[in-house]
């Protein structure tokens, strides 16, 4: 199956070149080339991208994505009260058939922002039941995604996860040795690499008994760990990861609004790190990552005092996602060889080559998400999901969230 998208502002990532009028040729999922012409002759499905910025789908490298329905019903509370209330009784409430319609509205969400690939940080994966759910949202959303496995403790289950191919893969979210204890975390690390998948887990960094410290001294920091925050993290802590490559996400949205501090992004990227982001929970933020990329780069300018490129936010929502995932090689770039995880952003027909980047990090939003293709299917065009209705789900939703909540 060919799908080819003709005469876009194409932002190929990984520092080529913007092509003003370039085609995109997609077939069977992976893109076969780039460039003017690439496309003439072909076919399939052809979407003429003309006036639109073609960009890498965008990737968010954590976020609970079944907190979907209880969007907005947390914009003032700290994280002890989060704690208690949204993870310790609302996401308890969810039956089965509930996590996957929170799930598929979450996926929902995050496609029509244009984010084609999610980690899915997954409280509800208590029981091989609920797992399936969270999987069944994820598959009939059509988006790409990464299961974190919350309950690395029931090892059956986290393996039936892992063992699974496709767009929907599995992974380990460990609770971490800040949130959990030492040996719980060595032994999630050890299944996770024994399995063969990524292994996530929450960090602030720093602390009285400093985890990056001890990770490394144990031979157990390496580039298949994701962290996430790091609001705490020590020089040290940089240091250490970014020699060992680990994985960094931050949720610059979240993490001041919930008293973790400021998103250490400047940081890492000062040591030589690359930093990947996150739109973590919709209690309190938006599930985009374009709010994600601005909030940065304003911060980034203001710490530094230098004009620090727009478009190096579309590299960290992109590409450096892709590699915190472990998906360089398949995802990240508008590239031969990669699969067609897309999106076609409008409004910015009139910008010169090579300044498209950095024009959607600044002025775009979900409303200017015009056309997202994952794997090279398309599941949103021009401006509307394709095969669901995201109003009706968000309506279904709403019983939901007003049933765990009353519970
Ligand atoms: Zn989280």
């Amino acid at each position: 199956m060919q799908v080819a998208i003709t005469n876009g502002h194409v932002v190929p990532g990984a520092g080529a070149p913007e092509l003003p009028a370039a085609d995109v040729l997609v077939e069977d999922g992976v893109i076969v080339a780039v460039g003017a012409g690439a496309a003439t002759g072909s076919a399939g499905e052809v979407i003429d991208a003309t006036g639109l910025v073609v960009v890498p789908g965008l990737v968010d490298t954590h976020h609970h994505v079944a907190q979907a329905p209880l969007r907005g019903t947390g914009a003032d509370l700290t994280l002890p009260a989060y704690l208690d209330t949204v993870i310790g009784r609302y996401l308890p409430a969810y039956r089965p058939q509930d996590v996957r319609l929170a799930t598929l509205l979450g996926a929902l969400e995050s496609l029509d922002a244009g984010i084609t690939t999610v980690l899915d940080w997954a409280e509800p994966t208590k029981t091989p039941e609920h797992t399936d759910a969270v999987v069944a949202g994820l598959t009939a959303a059509g988006i790409r995604a990464v299961v974190g496995h919350t309950a690395p403790g029931d090892e059956d289950d986290v393996r039936r996860l892992a063992a699974r191919t496709g767009l929907v893969t599995g992974a380990v979210a460990s609770l971490g040795p800040e949130w959990g204890t030492w040996e719980q975390a060595v032994h999630d690390i050890e299944l996770a690499r024994e399995l063969g998948v990524p292994v996530t887990i929450h960090a602030q960094g720093g602390g009285a008994d400093p985890v990056v410290p001890r990770l490394h001294a144990a031979g157990l920091l390496g580039p298949d760990l994701l962290l996430v925050h790091l609001n705490a993290a020590t020089d040290e802590d940089v240091q250490l990861l970014v020699a060992a490559g680990v994985g960094v996400a931050v949720s610059p949205c979240v993490e001041p609004l919930m008293g973790h501090g400021t998103a250490p992004y400047g940081r890492f990227t000062d040591a030589g790190g690359r930093v990947a982001l996150a739109v973590d929970v919709v209690i309190n933020a938006a599930p985009d990552l374009f709010e994600p990329m601005r909030d940065v780069l304003r911060a980034e300018r203001v710490r530094t005092g230098r004009m620090v490129p727009a478009a190096s936010l579309l590299a960290a929502a992109t590409e450096h996602g892709a590699a915190a995932l472990g998906m360089a090689d398949r995802i990240g770039t508008i590239a031969p060889g990669k699969r067609a995880d897309l999106l076609l952003v409008d409004g910015l027909s009139h910008v010169e080559p090579g300044t498209a980047a950095g024009a959607v990090v600044a002025t775009a939003g979900p409303a200017q998400v015009r056309t997202v293709l994952v794997d090279g299917h398309v599941v949103k065009r021009d401006g509307r999901l394709v095969g669901h209705d995201l109003d009706a789900v968000r309506a279904e939703a709403a019983e939901l969230a007003v049933r765990v909540r009353a519970a």
